[in-house]
């Protein structure tokens, strides 16, 4: 099974007019590998200046939506709406979404079983904190988190997963990549054992926390590791080596 490599910039909150048409120019003109997939999620009230403005074989991705398709939610963001914009992507269960925003994993399953029905393709974030790796709960809690979303979906062909362990988000420590290897294999395992085999080998698992230049071409060598979610270096030139970090 050929899984497609696939590279995402979480711009975060980040950004501004100026500076957001200066990084697409440089991605537009940026010597991209054809085989990966790339997508770039500004901040929502930029996502129609970059759908707009980027090159059309990079899709854009909301950052978050809501599990409703409209009324009185005031600050929420439908997936209905994203679609409208032409948006094709959504991130969900960001760790930041669940820690300051006390995002549950119930919430986050609806919210990605609402995304996929509405259309939109979904990068579901799953992730252990520091103090839940060194109580060795990793799979314990990547698998709670899995299963909130299994609950709510059947069809996982719109859903890439990205492992993105809590303590290396915005940290610098990066996983090794054994330690990134091990825990997409035991996603990929636990896929099959709950969804199916099909679905655990045609599912992409991405890893995120801290990847960069200087990282990226050792852990995508890794077997289960079939993209990346990245933050703060998707906002640096350094993001279209990251993009070829396959190649
Ligand atoms: C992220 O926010 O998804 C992320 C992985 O951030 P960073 O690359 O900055 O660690």
């Amino acid at each position: 099974m050929t899984r497609k490599f696939i590279v995402g910039g979480n711009f975060k909150m980040n950004g501004s007019v100026s500076s957001l048409n200066t990084l697409i120019e440089g991605l537009n003109q940026g010597d991209l590998d054809s085989n990966v997939e790339i997508v770039v999620s500004p901040p929502f009230v930029y996502l129609d200046q970059v759908r707009k403005s980027v090159r059309k074989d990079i899709a854009v991705a909301g950052q978050n939506c809501y599990h409703k398709t409209s009324g009185a939610y005031t600050g929420e963001v439908a997936p209905e709406m994203l679609k409208d914009l032409g948006i094709e992507w959504v991130i969900l269960g960001h760790s930041e979404r669940r820690e300051i925003f006390k995002e549950s994993d119930d919430e986050i399953g609806a919210k990605v079983a609402h995304a996929l029905k509405t259309g939109l393709k979904v990068m579901a974030c799953v992730g252990e904190s520091l103090e839940e790796r060194e109580a060795n709960k990793t799979t314990e809690v990547v698998f709670r988190q899995l299963a909130a979303i299994a609950k709510q979906i059947n069809d996982w062909s719109d859903v890439v997963v990205a492992y993105e362990p809590v303590w290396a988000i915005g940290t610098g420590k990066v996983a090794t990549p054994d330690q990134a290897q091990e825990v997409h294999k035991a996603i990929r395992e636990w896929l099959s054992t709950n969804v199916s085999a099909e679905t655990a080998a045609a599912t992409r698992i991405m890893y995120g926390g801290s990847v960069n230049a200087g990282n990226a071409s050792t852990l995508a060598k890794e077997e289960d590791v079939d993209g990346f979610l990245v933050g703060g270096a998707s906002l640096k030139p350094e993001f279209v080596t990251i993009c070829n970090a396959k190649a």
